[in-house]
Parts: structure tokens; sequence; C-alpha cells
């Protein structure tokens, strides 16, 4: 190939975008990876993450080779801070590395929560939550293997969202 034609292909590749995008290293927290693709947000508000005082970095879209495109959250707060078992509520696929001094300490397998608090509300009218404001929502899991939620108060079923 003469240099003139390598010219052309060169000008011709696209300007790719730096896929591996690095926000900076933890010194401690939580990286939230193996989010479904355009869930991040949603787990940002489950999370309560806009009413917390610490570094957050949401990465949507980010390449996959098990998920083809996955969203990551990175999370710079003390890992005794957050309670993150509520994720295994909205998608137990999440991987939760744990961070330690710029390390992975942990890798936390999240599992459905026995028990979530005002994260769902009962749907039943005549329940007393739904009369009663102010009363915590409080479900039970009542079915692990069919992933089955019920209202503590009326028994109401809610299933697990994934
Ligand atoms: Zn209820």
């Amino acid at each position: 190939m003469d240099t003139e034609a390598l010219q052309i292909i060169e000008r011709k590749r696209p300007n790719m975008v730096n896929s591996t995008l690095n926000v900076g290293k933890l010194s401690e927290g939580f990286v939230l990876d193996h989010i479904e693709a355009g869930k991040s947000m949603e787990i940002y508000k489950f999370l309560h993450l806009d009413k917390l005082d610490c570094c957050v970095a949401i990465i949507k879209n980010a390449k996959s080779s098990k998920m083809g495109k996955k969203d990551i959250i990175k999370i710079e707060c003390p890992i005794d801070f957050m309670d993150l078992d509520i994720l295994g509520f909205i998608d137990h696929n999440i991987t939760v590395n744990i961070i330690q001094n710029e390390q992975i300490v942990e890798k936390k397998l999240l599992k459905l929560p026995a028990k979530i608090k005002n994260v769902i509300r009962c749907k039943n009218p005549r329940c007393i939550t739904s009369i009663e404001q102010g009363l915590d929502q409080i479900f039970i899991l009542t079915d692990e293997e069919k992933q089955v939620y019920r209202c503590k108060y009326c028994e109401e079923k809610h299933r697990s969202m994934k």
C-alpha cells in the first residue's frame, strides 16, 4: 500500500470517543457495576443519592462484554454509611464492589432483602397505610423463590421488579 492510500485510511478513521472513561480512583466507597443500561438514574433515585453530600459518578452505556452496554455508578463515601440491601430488590444482578484504600476489598453478593421499608407502596385501597398518612410502608419477603413480597399490614402481594 502506498503512502497516499494509507493517509486516506488514517483520515477516514472515525474520531473514537475514549471508551475507558475514567472518573478517578475512589479511596473509599462503592462501585455498582453491571447495571442494566439506562437504569442508573432509577437506582440513583432509589438510593437517594441526590440527598447525600458525597461524590457520585454515573457512567452510562459503558461497553460490556457480558451485557453489550451497561451503566456504572461510583459513590465515594464511608462504606458503613450506606445500606445497599435494597439493590437486591431492584436488580440482584448488579455487582457491588466495596472499595477501601483504592482497592476492591469485597464484592458484595446481592440477595433479596427480607424486609423493605418505604420503597414500594401498598396498592390496596383498604390497607391502613392507604388511610393513615405517615405510616411506614413495610413489605416482607414471603416467598424467596418466587420473589414475592407482601404488605406487613394487609398481606397484599407485590412482585419484585425483576
Ligand atoms: Zn397493605
